[in-house]
């Protein structure tokens, strides 16, 4: 088995060493241009050259679990494309959106400024049922975050494009039940893929329709949400804020409004992390299984994108 690294912004030393100590029999090489084809590629943000040399490529292991920026090249015919499904991504999604919703609901940034202020002072305590959240995308890391606030006792919505049953979560699916899901939500957290369907879903009329003082927190990509609609619902007073870690243009560039608005919280892309160890184990595990003939989680719908 030919299996070829192509990582660019990555750190590619150890994912080679990593590769080649899971698989001992696998031919494993760093891609160099011209170098011969390969069975399998291990990949994040490859050049479209590295591609145009691979066309017995079984299939393309992401090393993310988004895939938007992979599938905006030209994949070879008959090539797979497997992302990282959780893979560690989940706990570190949930805790993070957790992290930031507990923090707007219980006024933490509030109780902060005050302590430092020598202020002890109390705020009147919110109730959870004026905070529901609205989860979009139900897949493998929103579904997590959705039941994790939901052991918060938030009420807790969920939005997918097929029906789901959620134990403890309503949920609403499709085009058909995108506006009930917004005007049932006050707090919107974005797990969906970017696609085509998905791009610029955070807008203007999008957050018009969330509950009065609103809450927005984007983890999926920067291209979901148009940066001025939140600025300008937010000084409007209809949003109290936002979390974002997901940016159109990464790094953020500077004297972008982001960085110094008051109810803006910005972190660079960072709030689920590849694994590489847990990673490395999954790919591996799912090449053996492909080998195998055996179906493989995480293997993206090219139409669909994701
Ligand atoms: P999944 O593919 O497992 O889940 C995607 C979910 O979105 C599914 O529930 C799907 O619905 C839903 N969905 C897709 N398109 C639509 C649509 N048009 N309308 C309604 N629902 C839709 O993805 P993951 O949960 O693994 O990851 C989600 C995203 O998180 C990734 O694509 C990536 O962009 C982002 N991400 C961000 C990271 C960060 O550090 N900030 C780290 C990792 C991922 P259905 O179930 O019906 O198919």
């Amino acid at each position: 088995m030919k299996i070829s690294l192509c990582c660019t912004d990555t750190k590619t030393e150890p994912w080679l060493e990593g590769l080649r100590a899971a698989l001992p029999q696998a031919r494993i090489d760093l891609w160099q241009p011209g170098a011969p084809p390969a069975d399998y590629a291990v990949v994040w943000a490859p050049p479209q050259q590295f591609l145009d040399e691979q066309p017995g490529l079984r299939a393309l292991f992401n090393i993310g679990a988004g895939v938007d920026a992979l599938l905006k090249l030209r994949i070879p015919e008959g090539c797979r494309v497997v992302r990282i499904d959780d893979g560690g991504m989940a706990v570190q999604m949930a805790e993070y959106v957790c992290h930031a919703v507990v923090r707007h609901f219980r006024e933490l940034d509030g109780y902060e400024s005050d302590m430092r202020a020598g202020r002890w002072g109390f705020r009147r305590p919110r109730t959870r049922t004026e905070f529901p959240v609205g989860v979009m995308g139900l897949g493998v890391l929103g579904e997590r975050v959705a039941r994790a606030l939901a052991h918060f006792d938030f009420p807790v919505n969920g939005w997918s494009r097929s029906p789901k049953a959620l134990e403890g979560i309503r949920t609403f699916s499709g085009a058909d039940g995108f506006h009930d899901f917004l005007g049932a939500s006050r707090v919107l957290v974005n797990l969906l893929p970017l696609t085509p369907e998905t791009q610029d879903i955070i807008n203007r009329d999008t957050l018009a329709r969330l509950q009065p003082g609103g809450y927005v927190v984007n983890v999926a990509r920067g291209a979901h949400l148009v940066d001025e609609d939140l600025i300008a619902l937010i000084d409007s007073g209809h949003i109290a804020g936002a979390t974002l870690d997901v940016f159109r243009t990464e790094p953020l560039p500077a004297g972008h409004p982001f960085w110094a608005h008051p109810k803006i919280t910005a972190t660079p892309h960072t709030s689920a992390r590849t694994l590489r160890e847990e990673s490395i184990a999954q790919i591996v595990g799912k090449m053996q299984a492909m080998e195998r003939g055996e179906p493989v989680a995480g293997t993206v719908d090219l139409r669909r994108g994701y």
